[in-house]
């Protein structure tokens, strides 16, 4: 025995086209399929394929990630039914992309493959299958002999006269006839029949009026010639280019686009959704006349019809919010993500990828250079400046030397006296009074919306909260109704309290509704705007609203951190910020840079015209250093302080996290849930020697939502990768009890 020579083993593999295929829903491994012979040509790595599966063979859909030529024993796999799509919807890389996103954010293959190709690509939006009807050779030749029916022999001749295939009711109508001529002869098989589908949509680009790249200045000229460096070197490269507010980085952004375009290759630039303004938009167009913009308002048509421009090479220059890094661009030359700090670039569902990373794996993969840009960068990219892996460019002035504003805090604690008539304190009112005066408009933050935010019976203390969430309802002037700002719940606002019936229920606190309000009592006669979720409801409300306000219609904007951001208005002197503190009290590691971000950049909104600008901030804790470092325009400062204490508790950008948070209707459930996980991962990351600190398990900082209680588990190490293979392995073992779920959020934002 052991003597079977080897020859009659390879006779039993024989060698086979072999498809593996990954499917959106039900089972996460791979599964392999074999390739029928007359499938080979169109079975494609990235196209979407009909399969039989489990033990019914019912046909399901999957995406085919790999076909390969393998050696296999006959028999053993099942067979694709059909290839679904006549294009690939993902290239090769692409495909390692959705492979390495998997990995990294610890969910299902199939659902980032969902992610990344649009609904509406995979839906075939826009377009529509039609048959098309052509008469053989052989056929046209033997026409004079055929015998035939006279409609169907006029049709016939007809169609093999014609140009090209026609539809049936095309030969119909140029036949005079009905449809049953003409199914006779697709019966009898003398014509051929071709079903092919075609796109009927077609958009304008909104025309611009052409606009000739400025004239850059010393530091944007500087900027300029580091990012193209990295452009003509052709390899991976990431920039930082830390400019301040109205330092000019678009334009350096646009300069750099230019000579990626010039170079035959396309570009990705990223921005939040909530600077897609006309104003964005309009400037990319006015330098590019190939442009896709990709914004949420698309509907399915248009954005099939953009995504297939773009994958067909023809549109250079891809501009959109998070999901745009999945643009199919066959020659990438650039990435740039614009306010690269801001945190919508993260999705908040699975696969909860984060575009900056994303974005950092395709410009690594595809050769590209990666460009982040902003005011206040995030301290995740500030780190990699110093560790020296990213470059950093600074541009510490604005445009035509105008200065930065003059910010200033407002003491609340000690201005209350002169503060007693509602939000806005003594100072800021003299100040919107003197910019009235001076004919100059203002901007007013406030990040809340609503009138009121909480209801509270000054009687008994009793506090209107919401069911589901135990929230304090906000009150709605508009349809007098109390709103939880968390899951939408609504009920009218109470005329007594709930509890013990007093009449004289009171509502605290500032909304921007209330603010608005508050504002047209005291300056009676002055156009005052709102803008904030609530009046942005409609499609184009936020662009109308815009337009007004550059028109100079109205004086006062007041507006929720939608207005904090990448306005352009040289007419604005004066910001005036009315409560400071509203995100510094979060229990959120964050808390005090998104705290430093918004005040910088809403401060960065005023003084970019030749008349300069001033800030007031609204405070109770001016000493803050988050708060003080905005007001002194000083990054560096920021970062030095709050660098140090990232360091020593472990938290990103030093250590990688990962936040599990369970929920369900009874609180003991996920909280012992995840206690099990924790004392599971102990014991997995000494098997892999694996240095971790766990945080919690706690309540999550919104304790309830939608009658739900919910907990969360923050679990940080040095080591990225070890730590996602420990929380995988875990993850796997861990059998959820019932009604519990759970997610996972590998390098989270909001904590
Ligand atoms: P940032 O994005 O850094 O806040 P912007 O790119 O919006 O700054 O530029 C601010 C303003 O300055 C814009 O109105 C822009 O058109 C203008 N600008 C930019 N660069 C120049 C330049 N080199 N010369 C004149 N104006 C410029
Ligand atoms: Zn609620």
């Amino acid at each position: 025995f052991n003597t079977a020579p080897a020859q009659w083993e390879v006779d039993d593999l024989v060698s086979h086209v072999v498809a593996k295929i990954v499917f959106s829903t039900g089972p996460q491994k791979p599964f392999d399929y074999l390739v029928p012979e007359p499938l080979v040509a169109e079975a494609i790595a990235g196209r979407r394929m009909r399969v039989p599966f489990g033990r019914g063979d019912r046909l399901v859909q999957g995406y085919c990630v790999e076909v390969a030529a393998k050696q296999i024993v006959p028999g053993k796999l099942k067979s694709i039914y059909e290839v679904v799509d006549d294009v690939t919807l993902l290239s090769r890389t692409m495909l390692d992309l959705t492979h390495w996103m998997a990995d990294y954010y610890l969910c299902p293959w199939g659902q980032v493959l969902d992610a990344v190709v649009p609904a509406a690509v995979r839906g075939n939006a826009g377009t529509r299958e039609v048959t098309l009807l052509s008469v053989p050779r052989e056929t046209a030749m033997q026409l004079a002999t055929l015998k035939l029916p006279a409609k169907q022999h006029a049709a016939l001749s007809i169609l093999a006269g014609a140009s090209r295939p026609m539809t049936p009711p095309e030969l119909a109508n140029a036949a005079g006839c009905t449809q049953a001529p003409i199914m006779a002869l697709r019966k009898k098989k003398l014509v051929q029949v071709e079903i092919r589908r075609i796109s009927f949509a077609h958009f304008d680009d909104e025309p611009a009026e052409a606009e000739p790249p400025k004239e850059l200045n010393p530091d944007q000229t500087a900027a300029l010639r580091t990012i193209l460096n990295a452009v003509e070197e052709e390899r991976h490269q990431s920039v930082l280019l830390h400019g301040v507010t109205g330092s000019g980085k678009t334009e350096v952004y646009l300069q750099a686009i230019q000579k990626v375009v010039a170079a035959g290759k396309q570009a990705i630039v990223l921005v939040p959704e909530i600077s897609l303004t006309p104003q964005t938009k309009h400037r990319f167009r006015a330098r590019f006349s190939q442009i896709a913009l990709l914004h949420s308002h698309m509907n399915d048509v248009e954005r099939h019809w953009q995504w297939k421009r773009i994958a067909s090479g023809h549109i250079p220059v891809v501009v959109g919010a998070r999901s745009a890094i999945f643009a199919p661009t066959p020659r990438l030359g650039m990435i740039i993500l614009d306010e690269e700090h801001e945190s919508s670039f993260k999705q908040d569902t699975s696969p909860r990828y984060h575009a900056r990373d994303v974005a950092a794996w395709r410009a690594a993969h595809e050769h590209a250079p990666l460009i982040l840009g902003s005011a206040t960068p995030s301290l995740e990219s500030w780190r990699q400046t110093q560790a020296g892996e990213m470059t950093l460019v600074s541009m510490p002035r604005r445009v035509n030397d105008y200065p930065l504003p003059d910010v200033k805090t407002i003491d609340l604690r000690i201005d209350r006296k002169s503060q007693g008539r509602g939000a806005i304190s003594r100072q800021l009112y003299q100040a919107i009074k003197r910019t009235i005066e001076e004919d100059g408009q203002m901007i007013l933050l406030l990040n809340r919306r609503g009138y009121a935010t909480h209801i509270q019976c000054p009687a008994c203390g009793e506090k209107v909260v919401c069911p589901e969430c135990e929230i304090p309802l906000t009150h709605h002037l508009a349809d007098n109704v109390a709103i939880c700002h968390y899951c939408d719940y609504r009920r009218p606002a109470p005329k007594s309290c709930p509890a013990c019936d007093y009449t004289g229920i009171h509502f605290f606190g500032y909304g921007t509704q209330k603010l608005e309000a508050e504002v047209k009592a005291r300056f009676p006669g002055v156009e005052c705007l709102r803008m904030d979720s609530d009046t942005m409801k409609k499609p184009g409300s936020h662009e109308a609203a815009l337009d007004r306000f550059r028109r100079g219609d109205a004086k006062i904007l007041v507006g929720t951190q939608m207005i904090a951001k990448g306005l352009d208005f040289p007419n604005v002197t004066l910001v005036g910020v009315i409560n400071a503190d509203t995100a510094l009290h979060f229990p959120d590691v964050r808390a005090g840079e998104r705290t430093f971000q918004l005040i910088t950049q809403v401060a960065g909104r005023t003084g970019r015209g030749h008349k300069g600008g001033q800030v007031l901030v609204q405070t109770l804790s001016p000493d803050h250093p988050a708060i003080e470092a905005a007001t002194r325009h000083d990054y560096s400062l920021f970062a030095e302080r709050e660098l140090p204490f990232r360091e020593k508790f472990h938290f990103s950008p030093f250590a990688k996290m990962v936040r599990l948070v369970a929920r369900a209707e009874v609180a003991s459930a996920p909280e012992a849930m995840l206690e099990e996980f924790a004392k599971q991962m102990v014991k997995v990351a000494e098997d892999l020697d694996l240095a971790i600190f766990l945080q919690g398990p706690a309540a999550a900082p919104i304790e309830k939502l939608r009658g739900q209680y919910r907990f969360h588990l923050l679990i940080k190490s040095h080591d990225g990768e070890k730590l996602r293979e420990a929380v995988k392995l875990v993850a796997a073992k861990t059998k959820t009890p019932d009604d519990v779920i759970w997610t996972i959020d590998v390098d989270p934002v909001d904590m």
